[in-house]
């Protein structure tokens, strides 16, 4: 029999489960959560909790699910410092900057990539996230898309085939050779290794005929599309991410209200990436906007050397909050749920019985102080699977 461990006096506690308490956030006070294994096995009342083998006391403070991060860009090389510098300095943001990172991970060795990612990894779980998912897209030939996804697939379960990231400088002049490849031999030796396949979808990257193309040959090969949509023009993305049953379309920085219609009709998450404004001072998406439409929508870091360089979701939480129309508890449902919901995943984002137990114990009475107290690291134990992760915690007997 695997250790059973009880999490209580809990000030507040985030279950993401309507049933068991207040709101969306199914939010309980004086509670207690029992995690044995791998597993949640009990979120309710203090006093109704079922015995367990250790007792670790929240001392009255937050306790809320591990962070699902639905959108990264982790396995590269070098960094942007000078590219970040000159826009603050001002000059605007292009999509060929991403040019730079992909020379700098073809150079790379995998065990340079593969110590990169995990750097990245740890970063984030201190933080409090638990969930990741994150693409391919600086390697842009056959050999180097798929030896980036091998070391992603190595350490995470959610990983995105992103062959259609840019055109790379060799197939400047040959676009649809280009695609050619992506939808032919670098899909064949990457699909085996993702479950997941994208494409930025934007002027200057690829138009919405090629983006259909890419889809549908992911899609013939098994794997789910999710897009990178309407980021900095209105687009085809949205559209054509919903009507391709995607699970998430993401960016959404300029909507038509046409976009809008169509992903409150359809399953599609909206997937928000409020680093990315941040870091490259741009008008920020229309959450509220979203969210009286109906839309489900999710906060991802989009964490990448170019356009977001932040590994934080408490930081996406409080600039949602401040600069895009969301609710602290809307930013924190987005953070857990929403990702869960990005990535069609029912074991995460939510505590309660048969949850993974990804739990968070906030250094904080409640899960509002992640945007209220912006930059404060708020995360005090991160238990991951069951097993404490980050921080060190009191067991009673
Ligand atoms: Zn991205």
């Amino acid at each position: 029999m695997s250790q059973s461990t009880v999490l209580t006096n809990i000030g507040s506690l985030v279950t993401n489960d309507p049933s068991l308490g207040d709101g969306p956030l199914g939010l309980l006070t004086d509670a207690a959560l029992v995690i044995e294994g791998e597993r949640v096995v009990y979120a309710g009342s203090a006093k109704g909790a079922p015995p367990a083998d250790n007792s670790v006391d929240a001392g009255g403070r937050a306790v809320i699910p591990g962070f699902v991060d639905s959108h990264s860009h982790l396995v590269f090389a070098g960094d942007r410092t000078a590219e970040f510098n000159a826009r603050m300095s001002g000059r605007s943001y292009a999509a060929g900057g991403i040019r730079t990172t992909v020379a700098a991970t073809r150079t790379a060795s995998n065990n340079v990539l593969d110590a990169n990612l995990r750097r990245h990894l740890t970063e984030m779980r201190r933080q409090g996230t638990t969930t990741v998912e994150t693409k391919s897209g600086y390697g842009l030939t056959v050999e180097d898309e798929a030896r980036s996804l091998a070391v992603a697939a190595a350490h995470l379960e959610e990983v995105t085939y992103l062959g259609a990231h840019v055109v790379p400088a060799e197939f400047a002049d040959d676009p649809a050779g280009y695609v050619d490849m992506v939808t032919g031999p670098m899909l064949d030796a990457c699909a085996p290794y993702a479950r997941w396949v994208d494409v930025f979808c934007e002027e200057g990257a690829f138009d919405g005929d090629q983006a259909r193309a890419i889809l549908t040959a992911g899609i013939a090969r098994g794997l789910t599309p999710r897009v990178h949509a309407n980021q900095l023009t209105e687009g085809p993305g949205v559209r054509l991410a919903v009507e391709l049953g995607a699970a998430s379309a993401d960016h959404l920085t300029h909507l038509t209200d046409a976009d809008v219609d169509a992903l409150a009709s359809g399953t599609t998450v909206g997937t928000l990436l409020p680093g990315c404004e941040f870091s490259t001072r741009a008008v920020y998406p229309d959450a509220r906007r979203l969210l009286d439409a109906g839309v489900t929508v999710a906060l991802s870091t989009d964490c990448n050397p170019g356009s977001s360089f932040t590994s934080s979701m408490p930081f996406c939480i409080a600039v949602a909050v401040r600069e895009m129309g969301m609710t602290p508890d809307e930013a924190v449902w987005s953070a857990t749920a929403g990702g869960a919901a990005a990535l069609r995943r029912e074991d995460v984002g939510r505590l309660s019985a048969g949850a993974r137990a990804d739990v968070v114990l906030l250094d904080a009475p409640s899960h509002v102080h992640l945007a209220y107290r912006p930059g404060v690291p708020l995360a005090a134990a991160v238990w991951a699977r069951g097993e404490l992760a980050v921080g060190a915690v009191g067991f009673g007997g």
